[in-house]
Protein backbone atom coordinates (compact mmCIF):
# COMPACT_ATOMS: atom_id res chain seq x y z
CA UNK A 1 0.00 0.00 0.00
CA UNK A 2 1.03 3.33 -0.57
CA UNK A 3 1.45 5.73 2.62
CA UNK A 4 2.43 9.17 3.01
CA UNK A 5 3.05 11.66 5.75
CA UNK A 6 2.40 15.04 6.44
CA UNK A 7 5.29 15.90 8.76
CA UNK A 8 5.05 19.75 9.97
CA UNK A 9 7.20 21.10 12.76
CA UNK A 10 4.96 22.75 14.88
CA UNK A 11 6.90 26.46 14.98
CA UNK A 12 4.21 28.86 13.90
CA UNK A 13 0.64 28.36 12.45
CA UNK A 14 -0.11 26.40 9.29
CA UNK A 15 1.07 27.83 6.76
CA UNK A 16 -0.87 27.80 3.21
CA UNK A 17 2.19 26.48 1.63
CA UNK A 18 2.32 23.52 4.23
CA UNK A 19 -1.33 23.14 3.68
CA UNK A 20 -0.61 22.76 0.20
CA UNK A 21 1.57 19.75 1.12
CA UNK A 22 -0.74 18.10 3.35
CA UNK A 23 -3.52 18.20 0.37
CA UNK A 24 -0.96 16.56 -2.07
CA UNK A 25 0.18 13.68 0.15
CA UNK A 26 -3.23 13.35 1.20
CA UNK A 27 -4.86 13.67 -2.63
CA UNK A 28 -2.13 11.08 -3.41
CA UNK A 29 -3.01 8.26 -0.40
CA UNK A 30 -6.53 8.39 -0.37
CA UNK A 31 -6.38 8.51 -4.62
CA UNK A 32 -4.80 4.78 -4.32
CA UNK A 33 -6.44 3.58 -1.09
CA UNK A 34 -3.48 4.05 0.94
CA UNK A 35 -2.68 5.25 4.39
CA UNK A 36 -1.79 9.03 5.33
CA UNK A 37 0.04 9.80 8.33
CA UNK A 38 0.37 12.74 10.35
CA UNK A 39 3.68 13.35 12.45
CA UNK A 40 4.80 16.20 14.18
CA UNK A 41 8.56 17.38 13.84
CA UNK A 42 9.01 18.62 17.06
CA UNK A 43 12.26 18.03 18.15
CA UNK A 44 13.36 21.28 18.18
CA UNK A 45 12.17 22.08 21.76
CA UNK A 46 13.31 26.11 21.87
CA UNK A 47 10.90 26.63 18.83
CA UNK A 48 8.36 24.01 19.14
CA UNK A 49 5.30 24.61 20.98
CA UNK A 50 1.56 23.10 21.93
CA UNK A 51 0.06 26.00 20.66
CA UNK A 52 1.34 25.43 17.55
CA UNK A 53 0.68 21.83 17.41
CA UNK A 54 -3.07 22.50 18.48
CA UNK A 55 -3.15 25.19 15.47
CA UNK A 56 -1.94 22.23 12.67
CA UNK A 57 -4.41 20.21 14.33
CA UNK A 58 -7.33 22.88 14.00
CA UNK A 59 -6.13 23.54 10.45
CA UNK A 60 -5.80 19.83 9.40
CA UNK A 61 -9.72 19.30 10.85
CA UNK A 62 -10.82 22.02 9.06
CA UNK A 63 -9.81 21.76 5.60
CA UNK A 64 -11.26 18.09 6.45
CA UNK A 65 -7.73 16.48 5.16
CA UNK A 66 -7.83 13.56 7.95
CA UNK A 67 -5.06 10.88 8.59
CA UNK A 68 -4.88 7.00 9.21
CA UNK A 69 -2.14 7.48 11.66
CA UNK A 70 -0.81 10.16 14.25
CA UNK A 71 -0.68 12.25 14.89
CA UNK A 72 3.03 11.24 16.07
CA UNK A 73 5.06 12.90 17.93
CA UNK A 74 8.87 13.47 17.28
CA UNK A 75 9.69 13.88 21.03
CA UNK A 76 8.23 10.87 22.23
CA UNK A 77 10.71 8.72 20.05
CA UNK A 78 13.97 9.85 21.30
CA UNK A 79 14.98 5.86 22.83
CA UNK A 80 14.48 4.55 19.10
CA UNK A 81 16.33 7.52 17.29
CA UNK A 82 19.12 6.52 19.94
CA UNK A 83 19.04 3.10 18.86
CA UNK A 84 19.53 3.60 15.66
CA UNK A 85 22.51 6.31 16.08
CA UNK A 86 24.14 3.51 18.23
CA UNK A 87 23.59 1.26 15.70
CA UNK A 88 25.07 3.03 12.86
CA UNK A 89 28.39 3.36 15.11
CA UNK A 90 28.69 -0.44 15.65
CA UNK A 91 28.24 -0.26 12.14
CA UNK A 92 31.26 2.62 11.39
CA UNK A 93 28.67 4.15 9.64
CA UNK A 94 28.78 7.24 12.38
CA UNK A 95 31.39 8.63 14.61
CA UNK A 96 32.29 10.76 17.56
CA UNK A 97 33.50 14.20 16.44
CA UNK A 98 34.98 16.43 19.54
CA UNK A 99 35.54 19.02 16.96
CA UNK A 100 35.17 22.55 19.29
CA UNK A 101 33.32 25.76 17.09
CA UNK A 102 36.64 27.46 16.79
CA UNK A 103 38.37 24.91 15.31
CA UNK A 104 34.85 24.45 12.48
CA UNK A 105 35.52 28.03 12.15
CA UNK A 106 38.86 27.81 11.30
CA UNK A 107 38.21 24.67 8.73
CA UNK A 108 36.11 26.64 7.06
CA UNK A 109 38.60 29.79 7.03
CA UNK A 110 40.97 27.76 5.97
CA UNK A 111 38.57 26.30 2.80
CA UNK A 112 36.88 30.22 1.77
CA UNK A 113 40.65 31.11 1.38
CA UNK A 114 41.00 28.37 -0.84
CA UNK A 115 38.42 29.00 -2.57
CA UNK A 116 36.71 25.80 -1.25
CA UNK A 117 33.42 25.47 -0.50
CA UNK A 118 32.96 25.42 2.92
CA UNK A 119 32.30 21.76 4.36
CA UNK A 120 33.13 19.39 7.70
CA UNK A 121 36.66 17.87 6.35
CA UNK A 122 36.12 14.47 8.18
CA UNK A 123 39.03 15.10 10.71
CA UNK A 124 37.35 13.13 13.43
CA UNK A 125 36.63 10.08 11.31
CA UNK A 126 39.91 8.26 12.09
CA UNK A 127 40.32 9.84 15.72
CA UNK A 128 40.91 6.24 18.11
CA UNK A 129 41.06 8.39 21.46
CA UNK A 130 37.94 10.66 22.55
CA UNK A 131 39.14 14.04 23.82
CA UNK A 132 38.83 14.41 27.61
CA UNK A 133 36.24 16.86 28.73
CA UNK A 134 34.27 17.51 25.47
CA UNK A 135 30.86 16.39 24.39
CA UNK A 136 31.05 14.77 20.98
CA UNK A 137 28.54 15.28 18.44
CA UNK A 138 27.65 12.35 16.30
CA UNK A 139 28.60 12.60 12.91
CA UNK A 140 27.36 10.62 9.85
CA UNK A 141 29.98 9.02 7.56
CA UNK A 142 28.68 9.99 4.17
CA UNK A 143 30.75 8.14 1.10
CA UNK A 144 33.29 10.57 -0.01
CA UNK A 145 33.03 9.12 -3.87
CA UNK A 146 30.23 8.67 -5.98
CA UNK A 147 26.72 10.19 -6.69
CA UNK A 148 23.64 9.75 -5.18
CA UNK A 149 20.23 9.94 -7.61
CA UNK A 150 17.10 11.69 -6.19
CA UNK A 151 14.21 9.82 -8.20
CA UNK A 152 11.72 13.25 -8.06
CA UNK A 153 8.59 12.31 -9.33
CA UNK A 154 8.09 15.75 -10.44
CA UNK A 155 11.86 16.93 -11.58
CA UNK A 156 13.18 13.61 -12.46
CA UNK A 157 16.33 12.61 -11.87
CA UNK A 158 18.66 15.50 -9.23
CA UNK A 159 22.46 14.26 -8.64
CA UNK A 160 24.47 15.25 -6.36
CA UNK A 161 27.94 14.39 -5.88
CA UNK A 162 28.95 12.32 -2.47
CA UNK A 163 32.07 14.69 -2.27
CA UNK A 164 29.85 18.03 -2.32
CA UNK A 165 28.07 16.12 0.75
CA UNK A 166 30.01 16.54 4.50
CA UNK A 167 29.58 14.30 7.64
CA UNK A 168 26.45 15.70 8.76
CA UNK A 169 25.70 15.71 12.57
CA UNK A 170 23.19 13.40 13.83
CA UNK A 171 23.82 13.76 17.31
CA UNK A 172 23.74 17.08 19.15
CA UNK A 173 26.25 17.08 22.28
CA UNK A 174 23.21 16.18 24.46
CA UNK A 175 23.19 12.97 22.34
CA UNK A 176 19.34 14.74 21.10
CA UNK A 177 18.91 13.86 17.54
CA UNK A 178 19.18 16.18 14.52
CA UNK A 179 16.46 16.62 11.85
CA UNK A 180 17.88 14.31 8.83
CA UNK A 181 18.31 11.45 10.97
CA UNK A 182 15.02 11.44 13.03
CA UNK A 183 12.90 11.91 9.12
CA UNK A 184 14.85 8.69 8.05
CA UNK A 185 13.91 6.74 11.18
CA UNK A 186 10.62 7.90 10.74
CA UNK A 187 9.82 7.72 7.46
CA UNK A 188 11.46 3.87 7.65
CA UNK A 189 9.54 2.97 11.21
CA UNK A 190 6.62 4.59 9.58
CA UNK A 191 7.04 2.33 6.40
CA UNK A 192 6.43 5.47 3.96
CA UNK A 193 6.50 4.77 0.34
CA UNK A 194 6.20 7.91 -0.67
CA UNK A 195 7.75 11.36 0.86
CA UNK A 196 5.71 14.59 -0.73
CA UNK A 197 7.50 17.66 0.57
CA UNK A 198 8.62 21.23 -0.17
CA UNK A 199 11.65 21.65 -1.89
CA UNK A 200 13.04 23.89 0.74
CA UNK A 201 14.05 20.16 1.20
CA UNK A 202 15.52 18.58 -1.87
CA UNK A 203 19.40 19.56 -0.61
CA UNK A 204 18.66 16.72 2.55
CA UNK A 205 17.33 14.41 0.38
CA UNK A 206 20.75 12.95 -1.03
CA UNK A 207 21.86 12.78 2.81
CA UNK A 208 18.56 11.02 3.99
CA UNK A 209 18.91 8.25 1.30
CA UNK A 210 22.62 8.07 2.27
CA UNK A 211 21.48 7.26 5.37
CA UNK A 212 18.53 5.05 3.93
CA UNK A 213 20.87 2.71 2.51
CA UNK A 214 23.21 2.78 5.61
CA UNK A 215 20.74 1.51 7.28
CA UNK A 216 20.05 -1.63 4.66
CA UNK A 217 16.71 0.13 3.51
CA UNK A 218 15.34 1.06 0.37
CA UNK A 219 14.32 4.85 0.36
CA UNK A 220 11.14 5.87 -0.18
CA UNK A 221 10.22 7.87 -3.70
CA UNK A 222 10.38 11.17 -3.18
CA UNK A 223 8.91 14.49 -4.78
CA UNK A 224 9.20 17.60 -4.17
CA UNK A 225 6.79 20.67 -4.30
CA UNK A 226 8.23 24.08 -5.98
CA UNK A 227 7.65 26.86 -3.82
CA UNK A 228 4.44 29.16 -3.48
CA UNK A 229 5.01 32.64 -3.91
CA UNK A 230 3.62 36.36 -3.85
CA UNK A 231 2.82 38.34 -6.14
CA UNK A 232 5.75 40.36 -5.88
CA UNK A 233 8.29 36.81 -6.96
CA UNK A 234 9.17 36.32 -3.35
CA UNK A 235 8.28 33.17 -1.75
CA UNK A 236 5.11 33.42 -0.37
CA UNK A 237 5.17 35.12 3.59
CA UNK A 238 3.50 36.88 5.73
CA UNK A 239 4.36 40.13 4.54
CA UNK A 240 2.36 39.10 1.67
CA UNK A 241 -0.54 39.00 3.60
CA UNK A 242 -2.66 36.18 5.60
CA UNK A 243 -0.82 33.20 5.13
CA UNK A 244 -2.36 30.85 7.90
CA UNK A 245 -4.87 28.49 6.81
CA UNK A 246 -7.01 29.16 10.11
CA UNK A 247 -6.61 33.39 9.03
CA UNK A 248 -8.61 32.03 5.68
CA UNK A 249 -11.61 30.63 7.63
CA UNK A 250 -11.61 33.86 10.08
CA UNK A 251 -11.67 35.93 6.74
CA UNK A 252 -14.79 34.02 5.99
CA UNK A 253 -13.41 31.25 3.47
CA UNK A 254 -15.33 27.88 3.05
CA UNK A 255 -12.62 24.82 3.18
CA UNK A 256 -13.46 23.69 -0.22
CA UNK A 257 -12.79 27.13 -1.69
CA UNK A 258 -9.42 26.77 -0.15
CA UNK A 259 -8.67 23.14 -0.84
CA UNK A 260 -9.61 23.72 -4.50
CA UNK A 261 -7.33 26.95 -4.68
CA UNK A 262 -4.57 24.91 -3.30
CA UNK A 263 -4.73 22.21 -5.32
CA UNK A 264 -4.65 24.36 -8.54
CA UNK A 265 -1.35 26.16 -7.51
CA UNK A 266 0.94 24.12 -9.62
CA UNK A 267 -1.65 21.47 -10.66
CA UNK A 268 -3.70 21.34 -13.48
CA UNK A 269 -6.08 19.13 -14.95
CA UNK A 270 -7.06 20.58 -18.63
CA UNK A 271 -8.32 24.35 -17.82
CA UNK A 272 -10.49 22.88 -15.30
CA UNK A 273 -11.11 25.56 -12.20
CA UNK A 274 -13.63 23.89 -10.18
CA UNK A 275 -12.76 20.89 -8.13
CA UNK A 276 -14.51 19.13 -5.70
CA UNK A 277 -12.58 16.86 -2.98
CA UNK A 278 -14.04 13.84 -4.36
CA UNK A 279 -13.16 14.77 -8.13
CA UNK A 280 -9.38 16.33 -7.06
CA UNK A 281 -8.68 12.61 -5.94
CA UNK A 282 -9.38 11.15 -8.95
CA UNK A 283 -7.87 13.31 -11.30
CA UNK A 284 -4.64 14.04 -9.01
CA UNK A 285 -1.13 12.87 -9.85
CA UNK A 286 1.94 13.71 -8.31
CA UNK A 287 3.62 13.58 -11.80
CA UNK A 288 1.37 16.30 -12.60
CA UNK A 289 2.92 18.97 -10.55
CA UNK A 290 4.45 21.64 -12.37
CA UNK A 291 8.46 22.01 -11.74
CA UNK A 292 7.90 25.52 -11.73
CA UNK A 293 6.92 27.87 -8.52
CA UNK A 294 3.26 29.22 -8.60
CA UNK A 295 2.11 32.40 -7.43
CA UNK A 296 -0.44 33.53 -4.93
CA UNK A 297 -3.70 35.27 -6.57
CA UNK A 298 -6.09 36.09 -3.32
CA UNK A 299 -8.25 37.06 -6.56
CA UNK A 300 -9.06 33.77 -7.37
CA UNK A 301 -9.16 32.42 -3.98
CA UNK A 302 -12.18 35.19 -3.19
CA UNK A 303 -13.61 33.99 -6.93
CA UNK A 304 -13.65 30.43 -6.23
CA UNK A 305 -15.08 31.47 -2.35
CA UNK A 306 -17.89 32.77 -3.54
CA UNK A 307 -18.52 29.76 -5.99
CA UNK A 308 -18.65 27.58 -3.78
CA UNK A 309 -20.82 29.94 -1.47
CA UNK A 310 -23.40 30.23 -3.70
CA UNK A 311 -23.63 26.60 -4.89
CA UNK A 312 -23.04 24.81 -1.85
CA UNK A 313 -26.32 23.41 0.38
CA UNK A 314 -27.13 25.99 2.47
CA UNK A 315 -27.44 23.44 5.77
CA UNK A 316 -23.81 23.22 4.82
CA UNK A 317 -22.95 26.92 4.39
CA UNK A 318 -25.38 27.86 8.08
CA UNK A 319 -22.52 25.22 9.80
CA UNK A 320 -20.18 27.56 8.79
CA UNK A 321 -21.91 30.63 8.84
CA UNK A 322 -22.98 29.86 12.59
CA UNK A 323 -19.09 30.39 13.61
CA UNK A 324 -18.80 33.35 12.22
CA UNK A 325 -21.54 34.76 14.17
CA UNK A 326 -20.07 33.14 17.09
CA UNK A 327 -17.59 35.36 16.44
CA UNK A 328 -19.73 38.85 16.23
CA UNK A 329 -21.24 37.67 19.30
CA UNK A 330 -24.55 36.62 18.14
CA UNK A 331 -26.62 33.65 19.22
CA UNK A 332 -28.33 32.51 15.81
CA UNK A 333 -30.77 31.74 17.82
CA UNK A 334 -32.19 35.20 18.48
CA UNK A 335 -33.31 35.18 15.10
CA UNK A 336 -34.87 33.29 11.83
CA UNK A 337 -33.04 29.80 11.23
CA UNK A 338 -29.54 30.32 9.36
CA UNK A 339 -30.30 28.08 6.42
CA UNK A 340 -33.01 30.83 5.43
CA UNK A 341 -30.43 33.89 6.07
CA UNK A 342 -28.09 31.41 3.83
CA UNK A 343 -30.90 30.97 1.06
CA UNK A 344 -30.97 34.98 0.96
CA UNK A 345 -27.63 36.12 0.71
CA UNK A 346 -25.55 33.20 -0.75
CA UNK A 347 -26.08 34.47 -4.18
CA UNK A 348 -24.21 37.36 -3.57
CA UNK A 349 -21.73 36.92 -0.38
CA UNK A 350 -17.89 36.62 -1.37
CA UNK A 351 -17.03 35.28 2.30
CA UNK A 352 -19.06 33.84 5.35
CA UNK A 353 -17.36 37.33 7.32
CA UNK A 354 -19.07 39.07 5.01
CA UNK A 355 -22.58 37.53 5.32
CA UNK A 356 -22.32 37.14 8.66
CA UNK A 357 -21.58 41.09 9.07
CA UNK A 358 -24.66 41.95 6.87
CA UNK A 359 -26.67 39.58 8.58
CA UNK A 360 -26.52 41.03 12.21
CA UNK A 361 -29.76 42.90 12.18
CA UNK A 362 -31.70 39.49 11.61
CA UNK A 363 -30.26 38.90 15.23
CA UNK A 364 -30.33 42.08 17.06
CA UNK A 365 -32.00 45.07 16.54
CA UNK A 366 -30.32 48.21 14.93
CA UNK A 367 -29.72 50.54 17.88
CA UNK A 368 -28.74 53.33 15.42
CA UNK A 369 -29.23 54.19 12.24
CA UNK A 370 -26.48 55.02 9.43
CA UNK A 371 -26.40 59.07 9.16
CA UNK A 372 -26.38 59.50 5.97
CA UNK A 373 -29.18 56.97 5.02
CA UNK A 374 -31.36 58.38 8.44
CA UNK A 375 -31.08 61.64 7.38
CA UNK A 376 -31.65 60.55 3.35
CA UNK A 377 -34.45 58.38 4.15
CA UNK A 378 -35.92 59.43 7.70
CA UNK A 379 -37.04 63.13 7.63
CA UNK A 380 -40.03 65.35 7.30
CA UNK A 381 -40.62 64.02 3.32
CA UNK A 382 -40.51 60.24 3.81
CA UNK A 383 -41.63 59.82 7.41
CA UNK A 384 -45.68 60.25 6.54
CA UNK A 385 -44.54 57.52 3.58
CA UNK A 386 -43.52 55.14 6.24
CA UNK A 387 -46.09 55.89 8.47
CA UNK A 388 -48.81 55.35 5.70
CA UNK A 389 -46.67 51.97 4.50
CA UNK A 390 -46.89 51.21 8.51
CA UNK A 391 -50.50 50.99 8.82
CA UNK A 392 -51.10 48.48 5.58
CA UNK A 393 -48.16 46.41 6.52
CA UNK A 394 -50.22 46.29 10.14
CA UNK A 395 -53.48 45.06 8.27
CA UNK A 396 -51.52 42.57 6.08
CA UNK A 397 -51.93 39.36 7.73
CA UNK A 398 -50.45 37.30 5.23
CA UNK A 399 -46.72 38.14 6.07
CA UNK A 400 -45.41 36.87 2.84
CA UNK A 401 -42.96 38.30 0.76
CA UNK A 402 -45.68 38.45 -2.28
CA UNK A 403 -47.98 40.55 -0.38
CA UNK A 404 -45.37 42.45 1.29
CA UNK A 405 -44.39 43.64 -2.05
CA UNK A 406 -47.60 44.82 -3.08
CA UNK A 407 -48.17 46.48 -0.34
CA UNK A 408 -45.06 48.21 -0.95
CA UNK A 409 -45.62 48.72 -4.68
CA UNK A 410 -49.63 50.07 -3.59
CA UNK A 411 -48.57 52.61 -1.25
CA UNK A 412 -46.00 53.81 -3.74
CA UNK A 413 -48.55 54.38 -7.08
CA UNK A 414 -51.35 55.97 -4.31
CA UNK A 415 -48.81 58.45 -3.09
CA UNK A 416 -47.33 59.30 -6.73
CA UNK A 417 -43.46 57.96 -5.90
CA UNK A 418 -41.24 55.56 -6.72
CA UNK A 419 -41.03 52.33 -4.86
CA UNK A 420 -37.69 53.62 -3.40
CA UNK A 421 -39.57 55.83 -1.60
CA UNK A 422 -41.41 53.84 0.10
CA UNK A 423 -38.78 51.08 0.31
CA UNK A 424 -35.56 52.64 1.32
CA UNK A 425 -37.22 54.14 4.48
CA UNK A 426 -38.54 51.11 5.72
CA UNK A 427 -35.09 49.54 4.81
CA UNK A 428 -33.34 51.79 6.90
CA UNK A 429 -35.57 51.49 10.20
CA UNK A 430 -35.31 47.35 9.85
CA UNK A 431 -31.37 47.25 8.64
CA UNK A 432 -29.80 50.95 10.04
CA UNK A 433 -28.59 51.17 6.44
CA UNK A 434 -29.45 51.13 2.73
CA UNK A 435 -28.22 48.06 1.84
CA UNK A 436 -30.19 44.60 2.53
CA UNK A 437 -31.15 41.91 -0.36
CA UNK A 438 -34.77 42.25 -1.61
CA UNK A 439 -36.89 44.28 0.80
CA UNK A 440 -39.91 41.98 1.19
CA UNK A 441 -37.67 38.84 1.32
CA UNK A 442 -35.85 40.60 4.52
CA UNK A 443 -38.88 41.61 6.17
CA UNK A 444 -40.48 38.02 5.82
CA UNK A 445 -37.44 36.42 6.80
CA UNK A 446 -37.58 39.11 9.82
CA UNK A 447 -40.55 38.45 10.96
CA UNK A 448 -43.55 40.30 11.14
CA UNK A 449 -44.05 41.65 14.52
CA UNK A 450 -40.46 42.83 14.97
CA UNK A 451 -40.59 44.94 11.28
CA UNK A 452 -43.25 46.32 12.51
CA UNK A 453 -41.72 47.47 15.94
CA UNK A 454 -38.38 48.39 13.92
CA UNK A 455 -41.10 50.83 11.80
CA UNK A 456 -42.56 52.09 14.40
CA UNK A 457 -39.10 52.55 16.53
CA UNK A 458 -38.24 54.69 13.53
CA UNK A 459 -40.86 57.07 12.99
CA UNK A 460 -40.98 58.21 16.64
N1 LIG B 1 9.43 19.07 9.44
C1 LIG B 1 9.81 19.53 8.15
C2 LIG B 1 9.24 20.91 7.90
O1 LIG B 1 8.34 21.31 8.55
C3 LIG B 1 9.34 18.64 7.03
C4 LIG B 1 10.17 17.43 6.91
C5 LIG B 1 9.76 16.51 5.81
O2 LIG B 1 8.66 16.63 5.27
O3 LIG B 1 10.56 15.63 5.52
O4 LIG B 1 9.70 21.59 7.05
Amino acid sequence: TIRTRFAPSPTGYLHVGGARTALFSWLYARKHGGRFVLRIEDTDLERSSAESVNAILEGMTWMGLDYDEGPFYQTHRFDRYKEIIQQLMDQGDAYYCYCSKDELEAMREEQRANKQKPRYNGKCRHLSTPREGVEPVIRFKNPTVGQVVVEDAIRGNVIFENSELDDLIIARPDGTPTYNLTVVVDDLDMQMTHVIRGDDHLNNSPRQINIFKALGAKPPVFAHVPMILGDDGARLSKRHGAVSVMSYRDAGYLPEALLNYLVRLGWSHGDQEIFSLAEMTQLFDIQDVNKAASSFNTEKLLWLNQHYIKTSAPEYVAQHLSWHMGELGIDPADGPALVDVVVLLQERAKTLKEMAESSVYFYRDVDTYDEKAAQKNLNETSLPLLEAVLKELTDLSNWLAEPIHDVIKNCAEKHEVGMGKVAQPIRVAITGNTISPSLDATLQLYGRERALAAIERSIS
